[in-house]
């Protein structure tokens, strides 16, 4: 738990948490992850009748915050819809859930919402170190537009007198394939990228990530992502901006030395698969996650 994710050869790699709850950052810092590189935060919409105040969704902002301290904290904008149902919001009835009214595409629908929960994120970022990315986008103008809210929520807290990071970095989740083939397009416009591959191998694969019976098709070895994944973290090297993998690939340690051979340096997974990712990168070289 004390030493570092480093390989043989010397190189350190960052481990970090996802994360749900905000009791779950606390079991995190345990196991020594080195900051929450998902804050799902959907879960503060589920089982109500009405989105969360402002300072409702402040205040487990900060409680992740002061769970993790000086660590960097990635707060995911609400990705509801698709198999994450909530009672929060009317959602039509659809036939392809997975691809219909989901995350960002939600917000676009709701923008007084996504405001509301942009504040509260800015407003955290007095208390930490903030980053906010956006999951589902599907093509540049959506994280443009998302940028634009972000400005205007920092505008409206500045407005109000709270306090505000001086910087808080936007970033996007590559989870539909047409982020993945568009990322150096998408690097120019988000200071990190950090990829999906739960949803990016569902999308990819055409592989429903909730069936038990076609599970097995939905393989983070597949050569159609391993390809994506290389070109994603080619346009991130080509622009200067981190690549994180926060699917559950990250935490599966053949897979996560999948990644690191593809330059992947920044992980992020559920909190039980920490140990055991961190050993075995503790066990290989650089070289050999290469080959
Ligand atoms: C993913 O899609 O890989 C991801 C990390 O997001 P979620 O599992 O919450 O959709
Ligand atoms: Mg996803």
């Amino acid at each position: 738990r004390a030493l570092a994710a480093q390989t043989q050869d010397g190189l350190t790699v960052a481990v970090r948490a996802n994360v749900e709850i905000p009791e779950e950052a606390v079991e995190a810092r345990e196991e020594g992850a080195e900051g929450i590189g998902l804050y799902r935060t959907e879960y503060l919409y589920i089982d109500r009748l009405h989105p969360p105040t402002e300072d409702e969704q402040l205040t487990a902002f900060r409680a992740v915050l002061d769970a993790m301290p000086h660590r960097p904290i990635v707060l995911r904008t609400f990705d509801i819809g698709g198999d994450k149902f909530v009672s929060t919001f009317k959602m039509p009835v659809e036939l392809n859930p997975m691809l219909g009214l989901r995350a960002v595409r939600l917000a676009l629908l709701r923008p007084e919402v996504f405001l509301e929960h942009l504040r509260a994120m800015v407003r955290a970022s007095a208390f930490g170190d903030v980053r906010i990315m956006v999951p589902m986008v599907s093509s540049v103008s959506e994280l443009v537009w998302a940028r634009q809210m972000l400005e205007k929520a920092i505008a409206q807290v500045k407005a109000g007198g709270a306090p505000v990071a001086e910087h808080i970095p936007l970033g996007v989740m590559i989870e539909v394939p047409s982020a993945a083939v568009l990322a150096d397009h998408f690097a120019r416009h988000a200071e990190f990228m950090s990829i999906g591959t739960n949803d990016l191998i569902q999308y990819t694969l055409a592989v429903d990530r909730s069936s038990r019976r076609l599970a097995h098709l939905a393989s983070p070895f597949d050569p159609a992502i391993v390809r994506l994944i290389e070109r994603v973290v080619a346009a991130g090297e080509r622009y200067d901006r981190p690549v994180s993998v926060c699917g559950a690939m990250a935490g599966d340690p053949l897979a996560a030395l999948l990644l690191l051979g593809l330059g992947v340096r920044e992980f992020s997974m559920e909190v039980s698969a920490i140990p055991q990712v961190r050993e075995t990168f503790r066990r290989v070289t650089l070289e050999e996650a290469r080959r």
